[in-house]
């Protein structure tokens, strides 16, 4: 059996896995702290996975992208290679939040919640709501504030804390910088260095091809451990929100599809069979910082986009490219108003497309990171309803092993659009 379908028989061993034992089992005894502890055994195999992947992760950017930097011919076209991606970043984005707020203007799935389901989830909540609130509280969310917060947010005072906080962001600034100092160097001491990180990088890519070993079994037991806890009645009371979402998503998906086939020439069905790992990974981890280091090693091997590409578009939009939270987050806002009957008119939701394009920037590519950046968006534009977020935590992780797949794919497709700038770029494949 091939890797990719040993993941998807792990995948789906995991979802059953996770019926049969977990919270909402068919069977009595395994509701309870059995099906619990058995559940949290079996992550550790999950967890061990997650870990390894993220062991990687630091010195994978640090050292490809400092390579793919120096590589650059000089520092103007860096420049114009990161403003090229940037508003390619921010045009995906703003098209991910028209989509969603469209959609959810459209369907209206606020008005599907009833009153007796509405004052269930808050009264289930209660927690959730306080964390909301005070987080709410704390977050000085105008526009102004949230860009300067971002914009500091981006640079490494100490560039060792912020790789072992994995901050990724601060890691590519820094490695930017460094590479740029590479370039100044005289010629001897350049080598030396560029084939010292070379060898690095290599010793990465190489454990990243074995840790991928372990996917068929991480993936398992992730899987196991989120569906364990998802029952399907929440899903019934939040049907119409969750299939705006979905569906939101799907188109996102078509645009990216239609970018691959006419920016890049190939098929959509072709890009996502090379890619199918990391999509697969990206969806039972819900983190596409942990999905990066495969993402990258597929974007090179199987769309043979090259290292000098890959390795600025990739962690740059694990970052700060996640369409599909945007998305999500203009759904979740536009749904949240409904239920409460606060009316939205044009300007808060361009309220809403700019915050949530500043959000979704600034939540890390980890799982649930969505969901509190939401609090600000939802800020801008209606403080009292902070506390509605409560409503949609139920079918959270779900929706977020969706939006982080899209995250991730937004990235790839992104990666052969900026390809075509790439005038040394391998011919990609049909
Ligand atoms: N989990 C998402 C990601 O890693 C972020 C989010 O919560 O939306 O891309």
């Amino acid at each position: 059996m091939k890797i990719h379908q040993k993941i998807l028989v792990g995948m789906g061993l995991g979802i059953l896995t996770g019926h049969l034992f977990g919270a909402h089992s068919p069977f009595e005894f395994f509701q309870g702290e059995l099906g619990q502890r058995l559940m949290l055994n079996l992550n550790i195999v999950g967890e061990i996975f997650l870990k390894l992947l993220k062991m990687v992760v630091v010195p994978l950017i640090f050292f490809s992208m400092v390579l793919g930097i120096a590589s650059m011919d000089s520092v103007a076209s860096i420049g114009r290679a990161g403003s090229r991606i940037l508003l390619y970043f921010l045009g995906t984005t703003a098209l991910a939040i028209t989509i969603g707020l469209s959609l959810s203007l459209m369907i209206e799935p606020g008005s599907y919640l009833h009153e007796t389901k509405r004052l269930e989830l808050m009264a289930e909540n209660n927690e959730a709501i306080k964390k909301m609130e005070s987080l709410s509280e704390s977050s000085q969310s105008g526009m102004v504030e949230l860009i300067r917060k971002n914009l500091l947010d981006m640079i490494p005072a100490n560039p060792i804390e912020s790789m072992a906080k994995t901050q990724i962001l601060q890691i590519i600034v820094f490695a930017l910088f460094f590479g740029i100092g590479i370039t100044g160097l005289e010629e001897k001491k350049k080598k030396t260095l560029l084939e010292t990180c070379h060898g690095i990088n290599d010793i990465m890519i190489y454990l990243v091809e074995k840790i991928i070993l372990l996917a068929p079994y991480g993936v398992f037991t992730l899987m196991a451990e989120a569906i364990s806890k998802q029952g399907l009645g929440i899903l019934n009371a939040l049907a119409a929100y969750f299939v705006t979402v979905i569906f939101g998503l799907m188109l996102q998906l078509v645009f990216y599809l239609t970018v691959v086939r006419f920016a890049g020439g190939l098929s959509p069905l072709y890009f996502l069979r090379q890619m199918r790992e990391a999509l697969i990974l990206a969806f039972s981890t819900s983190s596409s910082s942990a999905t990066l280091p495969v993402t990258m090693r597929l974007a090179e091997k199987g769309l043979g986009i090259p290292p000098k590409t890959t390795s600025f578009v990739l962690p740059l939009g694990a970052t700060i490219n996640m369409d599909g939270t945007a998305l999500y987050q203009g759904v979740a806002v536009v749904f949240i108003c409904q239920v409460y009957g606060h009316a939205l008119g044009p300007i808060e939701l361009l309220t809403i497309v700019l915050m949530a394009t500043m959000a979704s920037i600034g939540a890390a590519g980890i799982p649930g990171a969505g969901i509190l950046t939401l609090v600000m968006v939802l800020d801008s534009v209606a403080p009292v309803l902070v506390a509605g977020i409560a409503l949609i935590l139920g079918v959270d992780r779900i929706l977020d092993m969706c939006r982080t797949t899209i995250n991730v794919c937004g990235d790839c497709a992104a990666c052969i659009v900026m390809n075509l700038f790439n005038t040394e770029s391998s011919e990609p494949k049909p």
